[in-house]
């Protein structure tokens, strides 16, 4: 018997995934694996994978067959094909395409890996008691021991799946409808992870301001940023994503004005700015209905950064209506946009019954106009910040220099030989890009009449 079992994790695709992920890892680690980065050394091999475009599918099938011959040398060798591409609507054409594979699991589900695992009955993790035991779905999450009292920001998954049908969206077919997680689970979650030293969480949903929605007279969004607010002591910041324009309601605006560790910062797409390819792609409101919900916003939230999502080269977008969306986006002057070309994704309305008309070389040439337009209003929305001191939350060291995130989202990076993971600091802006910004901390209080530099001090 191997005296210690190993595990290794390759993970894709969206903040979702990356705390699907972190919950697998725990789950193993309680039943005693260790992370290893390299998965010719693992016991247990599991592929969270992404479907959102054919891309991010071709890169997980590749990764798959990659790890053919790895099984071929250890039979022992168990392989668990996780998220999207699994999805919640069964797996049988894939165990076929995938014979290789021992454990297929849907979006957020540990629980057939560890039945697997400890030859316990899937239904039997569905109980309460083993679901305590293998602390699969409550709140009592243990950190990977590789990140634990390193991990300074952790997402925190508050709604699973979606309920919206946008014709070009494959995740409902993937994770499902919508389901809320009781609130005593994210609050216990939240404490469990300052535990461990985290600072910040971000709540996350597909449509993360539709939380509660489900449960009947259950909390919402606004109720929870008031409970993690008030009950989790050590959480220094809170943040959400992604939001929808239709779900943004007065409360919510109210309690991120309101609450000092919830973050000025909003993730609300708009994915095109021409009313008729937003019927198209069933979004269920008009770009006019946006204009006036970023007025809203800044008018509730003073300074508050917003960050949108579009998709260029949806069927049937003119050259006309694609000059809509970048009049928009050159009006609003928002923090970020992310951009996306148009993927046709199996099984989509859009790909049914919408033919994908726009060629390749004019998605890329839309794609790259909106980039440099947005490149531009980043760049000067972050000039403004130019010698001010901004709060920054330092998270990790990237090549020698400390990285860490201004309450408004801003990547901030600062040289110190000092342990600034975790801290909150009063940092002065000495540069300024369109996706990151400088800074340097101030001086410490002189020893004997002389300044120091603040890590001397
Ligand atoms: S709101 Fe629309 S785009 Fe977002 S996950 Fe739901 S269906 Fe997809």
């Amino acid at each position: 018997m191997k005296s210690e079992l190993k595990y290794h994790i390759w993970t894709e695709g969206c903040q979702m995934n990356v705390a699907d992920s972190r919950r697998v890892s725990s789950a193993l680690e309680r039943l005693g694996y260790r992370g290893t980065p390299r998965p010719e050394e693992a016991d247990v091999i599991v592929l969270n994978t992404c479907v959102v475009r054919q891309s991010a599918e071709n890169k997980a099938v590749g990764r798959l067959f990659s790890l053919k011959p790895l099984k071929k040398r250890n039979p022992g060798l168990v392989i668990n094909l996780m998220g999207c591409l699994v999805g919640v609507k069964g797996h049988d054409k894939l165990r076929q395409r995938f014979p290789f594979v021992d454990v297929f699991s849907p979006p957020s589900d540990p629980g057939p890996l560890i039945a697997h695992l400890t030859q316990e009955e899937v239904r039997s993790l569905e109980t309460e008691s083993t679901q305590r035991r293998f602390a699969l779905m409550d709140g009592d999450l243990l950190l990977p021991e590789a990140e634990r009292g390193k991990l300074v920001s952790a997402f925190i998954p508050v709604v699973y799946g979606c309920s919206h049908a946008c014709t070009y969206c494959i995740i409902p077919y993937k994770r499902g409808v919508e389901r809320s997680r009781p609130a005593e689970e994210i609050l216990t979650e939240a404490r469990a992870l300052v535990r461990q030293g985290v600072k910040e969480i971000t709540l996350l949903g597909q449509i993360v301001d539709r939380y509660g929605k489900d449960i009947p007279d259950g909390p919402k969004l606004w109720d929870l940023l008031h409970r993690l607010h008030e009950e989790v002591e050590g959480l220094e910041r809170i943040r959400f994503l992604t939001s929808h324009p239709n779900w943004m309601t007065d409360e919510l605006l109210d309690a991120v004005a309101e609450l000092p560790r919830v973050m000025p910062h909003i993730e609300v797409p708009i994915q095109a700015g021409n009313d008729e390819v937003l019927k198209n792609m069933r979004r269920e409101y008009t770009a006019e209905d946006y204009r006036r919900l970023i007025g809203k916003i800044r008018a509730r939230i003073p300074g508050a950064s917003i960050a949108t999502d579009i998709i260029v080269g949806f069927p049937g977008e003119s050259a006309a209506q694609f000059q809509d969306t970048y009049d928009l986006l050159a009006e609003l002057e928002l923090d970020v946009a992310h951009l996306a070309r148009y993927s046709p994704r199996p099984g989509t309305v859009s790909a049914r019954r919408m033919p994908d008309d726009v060629t390749e070389e004019e998605k890329w040439r839309r794609f790259r106009l909106l980039e440099e337009l947005q490149e531009g209003i980043a760049a000067e929305i972050n000039a403004r910040y130019q010698g001010e001191q901004v709060e920054v939350l330092f998270e990790d060291k990237v090549k020698g220099r400390w990285r860490g995130r201004t309450p408004t989202n801003k990547l901030v990076f600062v040289e110190s030989e000092a342990d600034l993971r975790g801290q909150i600091l009063p940092v002065t802006i000495t540069w300024t890009g369109p996706w990151s910004m400088q800074g340097a901390l101030p001086l410490a209080k002189p020893q004997g009449g002389i300044p120091v530099p603040f890590h001397n001090a």
